[in-house]
């Protein structure tokens, strides 16, 4: 996610596009019932958007791997076809594999039907490579359209926003500030933003977000906080196992009734 304000300004002035503007706003987000914290305590989330990317993904994993901590990635499809294996091996190494769209396109500038056969072609591209459909999706800029997120929850997704962000998509961001601002009053229930590609944003900046995450990880630590994948963000302990048949059948809302029960 890049330049969230350019890309919402519009939108946040139009009184019909009240899920545009819930990344910003607690209050209008628990209206909408879009999560942007653990749906229990005790444990923080990670996340990482717009990958796979070949040399900003294997850098991260391998952190992971050295702290043996869980993250969740929210792949754009027309990148996951570019780098196949390189997804595939996220999803060995445990972490979560989520839906952040086919291309990285703002729902509001597109048409509902053009929405809908992003989400479709995304999820596909993603279960071609994982053998499991996605569970958790999370728009281009945390930005929904109100036919965007009608669509989502039709096909049994889960939306998960954020709490916190390291804005390490920002061409001025250091890796320190990225530290610093993710992990700021961070506690249990958390969510954080971090991006593995720079796909959609400047030019390099997943070094940075790279050379961010140990001190990122360290304070987990410190907190004693329990790394939470996104759909045990969205649903708890009892989150569903993967599994291709739940929601294979593309139009059904299968997981929508648990994800509605939640409050924020
Ligand atoms: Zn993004």
């Amino acid at each position: 996610m890049n330049a969230w304000h350019a890309a919402a300004g519009g939108a946040v002035a139009a009184a019909w596009s009240l899920p545009a503007v819930a990344p910003l706003s607690p209050a209008v987000a628990a209206g909408l019932r879009l999560r942007r914290t653990a749906a229990s305590g005790g444990g923080v989330a990670l996340t990482f958007d717009d990958g796979p990317h070949p040399e900003g993904t294997p850098r991260l994993l391998e952190l992971l791997r050295d702290r043996q901590v869980i993250a969740s990635f929210f792949m754009v499809g027309e990148q996951v076809a570019r780098a196949p294996a390189l997804v595939a091996e996220v999803a060995a190494a445990g972490h979560e594999v989520a839906l952040h769209g086919q291309r990285h396109r703002n729902q509001l500038r597109l048409a509902p039907r053009e929405v809908a056969r992003d989400l479709d072609r995304g999820a596909a591209c993603l279960a071609d490579v994982t053998g499991v459909l996605p569970r958790v999706y999370r728009p281009p800029y945390g930005i929904f359209s109100p036919a965007g997120l009608v669509l989502v929850r039709r096909r049994g997704l889960a939306p998960l926003l954020w709490s916190k962000w390291g804005r390490d998509w920002a061409a001025r961001a250091t890796a320190p500030g990225i530290a610093a601002k993710v992990t700021e009053g961070l506690g249990p229930g958390d969510v954080l933003l971090l991006h593995d590609a720079d796909y959609y944003s400047a030019s390099g900046s997943w070094r940075k977000t790279v050379a961010a995450l140990p001190r990122v990880l360290e304070e987990i630590g410190r907190l004693g906080l329990r790394p939470l994948t996104a759909s045990e963000a969205v649903w708890g302990r009892s989150a569903p196992q993967p599994s291709a048949e739940s929601t294979a059948s593309g139009g059904g809302p299968a997981g929508s009734s648990r994800e509605t029960s939640q409050s924020m």
